[in-house]
This record gives structure tokens, sequence and C-alpha cells, in this order.
């Protein structure tokens, strides 16, 4: 990793846009993302796929992108009869192809994150949106201490910026990667939550207490809400504000919704829409803003138009 003692709370000072979904847009550009290990196949076969998305994003104005590794882990490559090795490698050539596109823009400052899923996202069932994990605490914090590692050891241009856990459904979670982290002291992270309602994490937990919890490990640098629906942003800014001093982050989905009977998204998630909620947002004390799922370049290109106003 990078070497940030001293510097960890400036990594992200003055940033205010993060990039948006990355899983669609890779869809978009026609990449194999329909098996459950979909960063396996574009990391390793279509690299110059995860480039583009990220350039997309970069030259939409993102300043913060998330690498392509949130479903990396070594259980979930198992589980495929893949091994370790590939799913460590997997996310050191994901932080790569974020540098190889941050690259393409010299005169930018473009902050890299480590992609991180919850423990949910390696089961491949959907548990993160529920956080209920047949698990123990001593198991999640295992497995999150594997992936630390990797990249806690990572030099040069496989080395992120910071760690984003992203997507986490539960209090207990944020105490398991806490511990994980422990030994790790140097690094930079944020914790990023998904939310089921204008006040609580998804397992039920209120989001003031885990953004509080969070926010007292050492190597937090920010604190926030992600694959959320976006009506519910303004309250949750609230609650990440009143938890803690930490800059508060939010990067919702679309605002289209899933509608499971009829098995298509509905509801309204067009860019203009999005960048009108993002100043609103931003006016609510939210320092760093993106998108989550179904968002789009074109919804960034709105976030960094509100950002300037701001
Ligand atoms: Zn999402």
């Amino acid at each position: 990793m990078t070497e940030r003692t001293g510097e960890r709370g400036s990594i992200l000072q003055g940033i205010r846009v993060i990039d948006g979904g990355l899983a669609s847009e890779l869809e978009y550009l026609g990449a194999r993302i329909d098996g459950p290990l979909w960063s396996a196949h574009v990391l390793e076969d279509e690299p110059e796929k995860a480039v583009a998305v990220h350039r997309a994003y970069i030259e939409a104005g993102a300043e913060c992108i998330a690498t392509c590794s949130y479903q990396v882990s070594r259980m979930g490559y198992a589980e495929f009869g893949l091994g370790a090795e590939r799913a460590d490698a997997a996310l050191l050539r994901a932080v790569e192809l974020a540098r190889e596109a941050a690259a393409a823009f010299p005169e930018r400052r473009v902050v890299v994150a480590g992609s991180l899923g919850p423990y949910g996202a390696a089961l491949h069932n959907g548990a993160e949106y529920h956080g209920n994990y047949d698990c123990s605490f001593a198991k999640l914090v295992e497995f999150h201490r594997e992936r630390i590692a990797v990249l806690a050891a990572a030099t040069g241009a496989q080395a992120p910026d910071l760690l984003a856990f992203e997507t986490l459904p539960s209090l207990e979670e944020a105490l398991a990667i806490g511990e994980a982290l422990a030994p790790f002291p140097e690094l930079a992270a944020w914790f990023s939550f998904t939310c089921k309602d204008g006040r609580h994490v998804a397992h039920g937990e209120r989001l003031s207490d885990c953004a509080a919890a969070a926010a007292r490990f050492p190597q937090t640098v920010a604190v926030g809400v992600n694959c959320t629906q976006p009506a519910l942003m303004p309250a949750l800014i609230g609650e990440l504000r009143a938890a803690s001093g930490k800059p508060v982050m939010v990067y919702p989905n679309s605002g289209e919704v899933w509608d499971a009977g009829a098995r298509c998204w509905t509801g309204t998630g067009d860019p203009a829409s999005f960048g009108a909620m993002a100043a609103v947002w931003f006016a609510a004390g939210a320092q760093l803003v993106g998108g989550c799922c179904r968002t789009r370049p074109a919804h960034i290109r709105e976030v960094a138009a509100a950002s300037r106003v701001g």
C-alpha cells in the first residue's frame, strides 16, 4: 500500500465526486458479466473494458474511482475451483487497471479506492442486502483480513490509495472489518453501508450507530451510504453527520427499482434528476457524492456539475 502514514486524513481532501456503477457499464461495453464471478472474467480476459469504464468515469468528472474487485475473495473463488493466488492476483490487477485509466489524465488528481464487498457478496445469493449470515464473527474477520493483507502488502501501481468497504449490511460486519484492519494501522479506509430506510442499515441497526463505530477505527477516512434508494439520502446524510465528524459520502443507486414480478427496472433514474438530487445532498453536508447500481457516466457528469455549484 502507498505510504500514507501521517497523510491519511488528507487523502480525500478536496475530493467531491466519486464514480458510478461498474457492472452495468461493463455490460454496455459487451463484457461478459453473466457469471457470479464477472469480475474474474473481466480482470483476466477483458481488462481493456475495465480500463475503458474507469476512463469514462474520470472523463465525466470522477475524482475517485473504485476498482473492479467488489466480488473478489478467496472464498468466492474457491467455490468455483479457483485458487487463492488467483483471487489475490485479481485484487492487485484491479488496482493496476484503475491506475492505468488514471494515468491517461496526468493533469488530474484521481484517488484509487480498492473496492471490497461484504461477506454476503461472496455468497452470491443477495445476503448483503439483509446481512443475516450463517457465519461466526471470527470467520467474518478472517474473510476480510485475507483481502486486506493482500492490498496492504501491495506496492507501486498495485497499491490503492484507500480501501473501500462497500454495501455493508450490518454493525457486526463493520466491527469485524475494524478488527481485521487492526494489524494495519497505516491503511486508510472508508465504510459505506446499504440501508433499508432513512435510519437503518439493511440488517436493522441504526446507521448512526454503525457509522459512529466505524469512525472510531484509526484507518477510517469517511463514512457513508451506497447501494440504497436515492430518495433516502437526505435523511441518511443527517444520520451520518450526527454520528461523527468524519467526511460523509453517498453513492446511491440510480432511482430505478427492480420489479421482481415483471423482471425489469421501473421508475426514473435519469441523469438530470440524479444531478438535481446530488445538489441537495451536497447542500445537506455530503462531501463526496457518486453513484451505485444503474448509474452511468452521464449521472456522474451531472454530479460533477452539482459539485461545482455547491
Ligand atoms: Zn449498488
